[in-house]
């Protein structure tokens, strides 16, 4: 148990711990339990991280158990995707997928023992008429007129219902608890409803499915799950989750625990509005770099491993809060600052032309892959008579605190020479098409001789030698920090969340950059190439150097 003494303890582990000292439990057997019906998001990493994690620190298991009890919206290409997140992520499932389905034949067996103990009953109410009878937090609910049906009368009813029988809506299955009970959900839970749906596990072999609650709690209990983890708003499902296992016959009975879900600055998680961005093409997809998705997260360059550095960091506990979005980039930046080699690209080109440098001559200068790891290398970069800078790093005229290329003044082009500019070309709206420049053969990695201080320091790449490009920078897909709250969350996207550099020029060996590698482009950030485009060189914008929303930079 020496990696669990290693993280800092959360109230699960400490719940853990207790079990495992009183011998409660021998092993940690936990489940991580997705519906299939949306792709996974930054929330269901903390949970997975949590589940698995506590699996791997304990030397336990964990499951992957597909929650397929709506056969309606569910789809094989969420199952497809989610668990190729989970391993994404760097987590192992213990043995074979789980599914809900699995265990429909059992669920059932359950449901008629239910019955037969007159703790469950079919009911003809619809569900309006449900709604209705349920009362509410002041007032108590009212017993269904069908709540005193006799057993026979109930299992022959049922078998009707699982025999395609009844139509849909008619009748459901409903446990006999207590319609005045404080808590809700124990207010006589419907646990089977009729639906004439094609399952992706069970085919058509099932026109009645189980209730989330009712399944949920047997088939941890099946799998012998120790910890059952969930999101608060489950607190009160608790007393249900007990009910039903402490009267069926079953000999595990997991306890469930509740945590804080994780709310993110900035975006949306609820899968519903996620899938609205997608369907009405508000974004690229599920995978579009701007979405809290893991898949779009790992196609903007996010590692894997600062998603989980993420989740150690914002802990476990029961505080309902919200985590703001520099958190998360401070993480993935502590990664990528460790582990991105370095490289030259320009987002917006302007043509710098050295007039004192041979024409043809090409020279390879030297530049470390990372300035403090030397273990990962260098590399040649060919310098050329004509080469690129960013647009934004040459004014005809600045104060002192600009330190990029003046007019008239000089500037140092990383791992190459000191440059002076000497004069510009225009196009007829004004705007500069080339720079002419002298550079100063003496300065190759070393300051001028006679003792002239150059402050400043841009990257460039070869005109002759660079590699077009597409790079698209990201920003917060919304506008304000919780979306959600808003009359209508789509209303308040922001506009500039995307923009692009269409005619960006990358040094030559990012040609070679293999999709979701990550660089620093010097000065620019962290970028990866795309995972989806790969007719062309496209690359992502992960996250700035700095926290952009405080930013320092000197604008001069
Ligand atoms: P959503 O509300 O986004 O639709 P969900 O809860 O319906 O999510 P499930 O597929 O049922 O999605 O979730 C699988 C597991 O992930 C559950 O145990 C759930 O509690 C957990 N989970 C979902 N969202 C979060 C979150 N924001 N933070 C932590 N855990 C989460
Ligand atoms: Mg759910």
């Amino acid at each position: 148990m020496s990696q669990a003494e290693n993280r800092p303890s959360n109230f699960i582990r400490q719940i853990i711990d207790a079990d495992l000292a009183s011998g409660k439990h021998e092993q940690v057997h936990t489940r991580f339990p997705p519906e299939p019906n949306g792709h996974l998001h930054i929330g269901h990493a903390k949970s997975i991280c949590l589940n698995f994690g506590l699996a791997q620190d304990y030397q336990g298991t964990c499951n992957l158990r597909f929650d397929d009890t709506n056969p309606e919206k569910e789809e094989q290409e969420f199952v497809d995707g989610i668990k190729s997140n989970i391993h994404w992520l760097g987590f192992e499932w213990d043995g074979e997928v789980r599914h809900s389905s699995d265990y429909f034949d059992r669920l059932h067996g359950y449901a008629v023992e239910l019955i037969e103990k007159g703790l469950a009953y079919v009911c003809e109410l619809s569900s309006d008429e449900i709604r209705e009878y349920r009362g509410n937090l002041k007032e108590p609910g009212r017993n269904s007129p069908y709540r005193e049906r006799s057993v026979e009368e109930n299992l022959e009813l049922f078998a009707k219902m699982k025999a395609g029988e009844i139509a849909e809506g008619k009748a459901c299955l409903r446990a006999k608890i207590d319609m005045a009970s404080s808590f809700m959900c124990m207010r006589d839970p419907v646990i089977y409803r009729i639906k004439f749906a094609e399952h992706h596990q069970t085919g058509n072999r099932w026109c009645i499915y189980p209730m989330y609650d009712f399944t949920h709690c047997i088939s941890d209990a099946i799998e012998g799950i120790s910890h059952s983890l969930c999101t608060l708003e489950f607190q009160d499902n608790r007393r249900l989750y007990d009910w039903v296992l402490d009267n069926i016959s079953i000999e595990c009975h997991p306890r469930q625990y509740e945590f804080s879900r994780l709310n993110l600055e900035y975006t949306v998680m609820s899968k519903r509005k996620l899938t609205q961005l997608v369907s009405e093409d508000l974004v690229e997809g599920w995978d579009d770099p701007r979405m809290p998705t893991i898949s779009g997260m790992r196609r903007r360059g996010y590692p894997a491993a600062s998603i989980r550095d993420f989740c150690q960091r914002i802990g476990v506990t029961k505080q309902e809060n919200t985590i703001e979005m520099s958190l998360l980039e401070a993480c993935v930046r502590d990664e990528l600052n460790h582990n991105a080699p370095r490289a030259m690209s320009v987002l917006e080109p302007v043509r710098i032309v050295i007039e004192n440098y041979d024409q043809d001559k090409v020279e390879m200068l030297t530049a470390p892959n990372h300035p403090s790891n030397e273990a990962m290398g260098s590399r040649e970069i060919p310098f050329t008579r004509e080469i690129f800078i960013d647009r934004a790093d040459f004014r005809e005229e600045a104060n002192k605190k600009y330190k990029r290329l003046v007019l008239n003044k000089e500037v140092r082009l990383r791992y190459g020479y000191v440059v002076k500019a000497t004069r510009v070309d225009k196009n007829e709206a004004g705007e500069i098409e080339t720079i002419y420049c002298e550079y100063d053969p003496q300065t190759l990695g070393q300051d001028p001789a006679d003792g002239r201080k150059v402050k400043g320091v841009i990257h460039w790449v070869s005109a002759s030698h660079g590699v077009p490009a597409e790079i698209r920078s990201y920003d917060r897909l919304f506008k304000v920090p919780n979306p959600a709250a808003e009359d209508d969350f789509k209303t308040c996207m922001n506009p500039e969340s995307l923009v692009l550099h269409p005619h960006a020029v990358v040094e030559p060996m990012l040609a070679e950059a293999t999709p979701e590698q990550a660089y620093q482009f010097e000065r620019e950030g962290y970028f990866c190439r795309d995972n989806k485009h790969l007719d062309r060189l496209v690359f992502n914008r992960t996250v700035g150097l700095r926290d952009s929303w405080a930013k320092v930079e000197n604008k001069g």
